[in-house]
């Protein structure tokens, strides 16, 4: 029998514009009157007992565009939850909507301020100003206890002082949470086509690195503990949703493009409101793909994910212990990593260590090149 699902993820598609890092599957410009009804068609497809839901998290897009109405009709419909996340831009972060949406059992909010400074700002292209952003964030804690931020650093022309003043006047405010984002010049972005053509230039690696090292200290030094690599908290306020994707628990994702993940089956909606709308008017499931991961795949998951966390992977539930005692003796690429810091092995859970939470995905690539393959 499956496990239940722990967590129920929102897509809600659109954007005000189109934000020129952005990957995520968004709209620009509207939104779409009923999208509310597509999500139910879609829940109603999906069996009954899915319908319970420890956390949800409306995210997108920009879920701070829609109505009040629409986060009651759902949350009306899936029940029993204990943590609920809304994001926020800074222009939604209206008295009004914050508290329209307290009423309505959200308990959490992430603001994507992105920035403290006019500059970064522009040179992000966000709509936003930087005292827009900070009195969202202030307007959000005069009604949430619960409230994190997003920021982005290694911005074109951010120098790592500068970012560092931008994350002390943020935690001038009791803010719960921050998450710490690099910015990424992903291909199917516009940004990853400038960079890609020498339009847009980044900033030196060593620059970037160390505008997460020094916000990680400052962050640390303030109580916000990292918990995963890109995320800090609180004690008691690390994002439960998130969790639960991070240690491979069950969730369930609708709306376009959202993902799901039921024990060893991972499933991806289409990436089109259009489709979306088409396959659900058809009595089918939006799904674009579906992968069910063989026990060294599920394996190789697990700990890519788990590694990211700071709590790290035991090793004996994965049936991995004895390999990596082995690996240790054994393969001196891995003995050195240990040796400077980048991993780390005790009490039976391995995990990043400092050094290797500045390089996590060499790291764990390599890590991930050495894992044992069973016979088909
Ligand atoms: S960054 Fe946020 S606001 Fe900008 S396009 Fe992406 S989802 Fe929309």
């Amino acid at each position: 029998m499956n496990r239940p699902f722990e967590a129920l993820y929102v897509h809600v598609p659109f954007c005000r514009s189109k934000c020129f890092y952005c990957d995520f599957y968004s709209e620009a410009g509207r939104t779409k009157d009923g999208y509310v009804k597509l999500l139910l068609t879609e829940l109603s497809l999906l069996q009954p007992e899915l319908q319970q839901f420890p956390t949800v998290y409306f995210g997108g897009g920009t879920p701070s565009l829609m109505e009040p109405s629409f986060f009651e009709t759902l949350l009306s419909r899936v029940g029993q939850f204990s943590e609920v996340t809304v994001e926020f831009n800074p222009e939604d972060a209206t008295p009004q909507k914050l508290r329209a949406l307290r009423e309505l059992g959200v308990n959490r909010v992430s603001i994507g301020v992105q920035s403290l400074s006019d500059t970064t700002l522009k040179a992000l292209r966000r709509r936003h100003t930087a005292r827009q952003g900070l009195k969202a964030v202030e307007e959000a804690l005069k009604v949430f206890n619960n409230v994190s931020v997003d920021l982005i650093y290694g911005v074109p022309g951010q120098r790592p002082e500068e970012f560092l003043r931008e994350l002390e006047t943020l935690l001038s405010l009791p803010v719960k949470h921050v998450s710490l984002y690099a910015l990424t010049p992903y291909s199917e972005t516009q940004l990853g086509r400038l960079v890609e053509l020498g339009k847009v230039e980044l900033p030196p690696e060593e620059q970037v690195e160390e505008c997460y090292r020094l916000g990680a200290k400052l962050l640390e030094e303030k109580g916000l503990k990292r918990y995963e690599i890109s995320n800090f908290a609180l004690e008691g306020f690390r994002c439960k949703h998130n969790l639960h994707y991070w240690r491979l628990n069950n969730y369930l994702g609708i709306g376009p493009s959202a993902a799901s993940f039921s024990d060893s089956r991972y499933r991806r909606n289409v990436s089109s409101l259009e489709s979306y709308e088409r396959k659900l008017a058809a009595g089918e499931l939006p799904t674009a793909e579906e992968v069910k991961f063989s026990p060294d795949e599920l394996k190789e998951v697990k700990l890519s994910f788990g590694l990211r966390l700071t709590e790290g992977v035991e090793l004996e539930a994965l049936g991995l212990k004895e390999w990596f005692q082995e690996l240790l003796a054994a393969d001196e690429a891995i003995g050195a990593m240990v040796e400077e810091g980048l991993l780390e092995f005790s009490g039976g859970r391995l995990r990043l260590g400092e050094k290797g939470v500045l390089t996590s995905n060499a790291v764990i690539a390599t890590l991930l090149s050495k894992l044992p393959k069973s016979t088909p």
